[in-house]
């Protein structure tokens, strides 16, 4: 069945759509198991922990004492999860995630999929999409993550919660269609939300179009990100509109000159009776940004400076959603596998 954009679907419960309380028998799979939406808590929508890509070398994300030290401070805060969106081949360490959430108490979602073409070896992706890009993702939902960022590493126990794809810069590729494609079947296959990277916020209709028009993924399993980076009102109502989660990021050192217009875009939407629909998350791509172990403003920012402006502007109730209630039907599923 095609979908088009549900009509009218702020102000009251719309069937596939974020706005849904969530389903009996859905949990999020994090690295140490399903838990109940209910025992998520406070979330830091989209982060990392440990990522490396080529386009930030030297600035890695690698260092576990340095993870464990943001965590902490996170969750000092009362943070209690995080959604870490470095999929397959960038220096996920999903062997590492299990013992970082049990040392901090934190809930961890950890992601397969993949980023844009340009993050990897022409030969790896040949590899992966050789045998299936779409049994590749669900394996890595079902039975566990591989370890490492080679198809050869051995597989771990911890599962993937979330399936990350990406879109190019107002438009998508044929490798993008391609991982949006096989998203899509995983998707089919475990009941996975999938996040989407939007290049400067762009070209999420092109994302909408593919997965919710034409290959069937309920909006409210998409969470389309990094919105804030395009911050074009209008085109997030629209967005809003399909039923998908909006998420936002919080103050970032590489898009910083968007970062005056988060408040108003959430408030607008807010107004406009998308508050259910809406996520926050620090995204924290380089040492240098981390609050405890860099120059900030990392994960902490979130809950230090963040959210108690958003309870200032838009109430305490909706500061509550963003934080607790959104992400915990954002990330959950009724997992078929
Ligand atoms: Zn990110």
């Amino acid at each position: 069945m095609r979908r088009g954009p549900d009509t009218g679907a702020h102000g009251g419960a719309v069937a596939g759509t974020a706005e849904d309380t969530p389903v009996d028998g859905a949990t999020v799979r994090t690295v140490l198991g399903d838990v109940p939406p209910g025992r998520l808590g406070v979330t830091d929508a989209h982060d990392h922990f440990f990522l490396r890509i080529p386009a930030l070398a030297g600035q890695e994300l690698d260092d576990p004492a340095a993870a464990a030290a943001e965590a902490a401070a996170f969750r000092e805060l009362g943070g209690a999860a995080v959604a870490q969106w470095t999929p397959f081949g960038l220096g996920r360490e999903a062997a590492r995630l299990p013992e970082l959430s049990r040392a901090t108490g934190l809930h961890v979602v950890a992601a397969t999929g993949l980023h844009q073409a340009r993050h990897y070896a022409p030969a790896l992706l040949d590899r992966i999409e050789a045998d299936g890009l779409g049994a590749f993702f669900t394996a890595e939902l079902t039975e566990g993550m591989l370890a490492g960022d080679d198809p050869d590493w051995p597989r771990t126990a911890a599962r993937a919660g979330m399936i990350k794809v990406a879109g190019m810069f107002h438009g998508l590729d044929d490798h993008a269609r391609r991982v949006l494609t096989a998203a899509a079947e995983a998707h089919h296959a475990t009941g996975a939300p999938i996040g989407v990277h939007h290049e400067m916020g762009t070209a999420a209709p092109d994302v909408l179009a593919l997965l919710q028009g034409e290959l069937d993924v309920p909006a409210g399993s998409v969470l389309l990100g990094h919105l804030n980076r395009f911050p074009d009102p209008g085109l997030h109502r629209e967005l809003a509109a399909s039923g998908a989660f909006l998420a936002f990021d919080g103050p970032s050192r590489t898009h910083h000159a968007t970062d005056w217009r988060l408040l108003d875009g959430l408030a607008g939407l807010a107004a406009a009776g998308y508050l259910p629909q809406l996520l926050l998350g620090g995204d924290t791509v380089t040492a240098q940004a981390r609050a405890a172990t860099g120059e900030g403003p990392g994960m902490p920012y979130l809950l230090r400076v963040l959210r108690p402006r958003v309870a200032r502007v838009l109430g305490e109730r909706a500061a509550e959603a963003i934080w607790v209630a959104n992400p915990a039907r954002a990330f959950s599923a009724v997992w078929a596998a």
